[in-house]
This record gives structure tokens, C-alpha cells and sequence, in this order.
């Protein structure tokens, strides 16, 4: 049956719009608002289907991009799951002028394993990645994400982070108030691999051991 909502590809908030381009995962994090709700921001960004790149470059032309700080890929979904997608969205944003940063959690090189993601991310433009760290040991990460069949998740996404930094491209580590995640351990793994730091509320339900 067709839903009558598609679901939102592109949305706005704090100065910055948000492509929402798929909802696949490579893990299936406790925490993930999926197992809450459909959307934010009262946007439902569950998908009937993906957007084609197209669709997704004519929506943008319809908007007035000058107005927003950053375009971000984000979502309900790792945007990295359509790689090549996103790379064509990003030269295409960059040669319109803008910053594009993208929020992933960081799966890209088991993905991927036979290319260099982050060269070809800073080659089609990309300013900024967001990496979501979520914790401060494997066995944390493990719990909390559910990175199924990618069994060392937590050791290849901190080489994924290193690689952007090699790129010279912002990196910034992301992690929730959780009470079983050490959040100075966190910072400290954010120092050494040289990411920006940042700490989220969490607001959704108790997460049991
Ligand atoms: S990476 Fe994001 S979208 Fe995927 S399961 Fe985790 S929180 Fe949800």
C-alpha cells in the first residue's frame, strides 16, 4: 500500500537545510530516533522511496540556497550508503557556492573497502564531516550501535576519521549524554585523532543494558 506521505527529502532548521536522502543504516543504534518516532522538527523523514538525484538537484534549484549557512546530508539513514549520489549532489552544491558538511557514522571504509572515500569526498568539495563517535570502548560502541556484520565498526570508523584529517577536511565527533558513555574518554579520542567535539542531549527513552 502507498503511504500518502513520502516523507520529506529536504528540510530546514537553525540556518542550515538538511537532504534526507535515504533511510538505509549500516547499524541499528539503540538510541536511533527511528525506534521513537518518524522525523524531527515535526518533519516525517520516513521515506516511500528514495529520491532520485535529480529530484533531489530540482528541489534544491526551487529553493533559495543563499539563505542558509550549510546544506547537510543527514536524515533518517546514513547518507554515505549512496556514495556516489552524494558526491554528484555535493559538486553540484559547490558549484552553486555552498558548504556542505555531511553527518555519517562512519562506516565508509567497510562500505567501501576498495577506495578512498574521504580523497573522493574532499575532491567532489565536501567542507566539513560530522562522525558520530557514540562511545568511548568497542564493547560500548557494539552495545549501543549494533553494527551487525561489521564486527570491528568502532576501530574502522576511527580510521575513516583519520583519513579525513588527512584531507584537511573539518572533522568534528559527535556523542550523546548517555550514562554508560564516558564522555572525558571520548574527548580525549577526539584530541588524538584531531576532531572537534561535540555533546548532544539525549531525550529519548531509558536505554536498558
Ligand atoms: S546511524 Fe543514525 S540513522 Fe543509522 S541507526 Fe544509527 S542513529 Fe539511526
Amino acid at each position: 500500500m502507498m503511504r500518502s506521505d513520502p516523507g520529506t527529502i529536504l528540510y530546514p532548521a537553525h540556518g542550515n537545510l538538511y537532504l534526507n536522502i535515504t533511510n538505509r543504516c549500516t547499524c541499528s543504534c539503540k538510541f536511533c530516533i527511528k525506534n521513537f518516532t518518524d522525523g524531527v522538527y515535526g518533519y516525517n523523514l520516513i521515506l516511500s522511496r528514495e529520491p532520485e538525484v535529480d529530484e533531489v538537484i530540482d528541489k534544491l534549484r526551487r529553493c533559495d540556497l543563499s539563505k542558509y549557512n550549510e546544506v547537510v546530508f543527514t536524515g533518517l539513514g546514513e547518507p554515505l550508503t549512496r556514495l556516489d549520489d552524494v558526491l554528484i549532489i555535493t559538486r553540484w552544491l559547490k558549484a552553486h557556492g555552498l558548504h556542505v558538511r555531511i553527518d555519517t557514522i562512519g562506516h565508509a571504509l567497510l562500505q567501501y573497502p576498495n577506495r578512498d572515500v574521504a580523497y573522493e569526498l574532499k575532491k567532489a568539495g565536501i567542507n566539513a564531516i560530522s562522525i558520530s563517535l557514540n562511545a568511548h570502548d568497542k564493547k560500548t560502541y557494539d552495545w549501543l550501535v549494533q553494527p551487525g556484520k561489521y564486527t570491528n565498526a568502532y576501530d574502522s570508523m576511527q580510521e575513516f576519521a583519520r583519513d579525513i584529517v588527512k584531507q584537511d577536511m573539518e572533522l568534528t565527533f559527535t556523542i550523546l549524554t548517555l550514562p554508560q558513555v564516558d564522555i572525558e574518554k571520548c574527548r580525549n579520542k577526539a584530541d588524538e585523532i584531531g576532531a572537534a567535539f561535540r555533546i548532544r542531549g539525549y531525550g529519548g527513552p531509558d536505554l536498558q543494558e
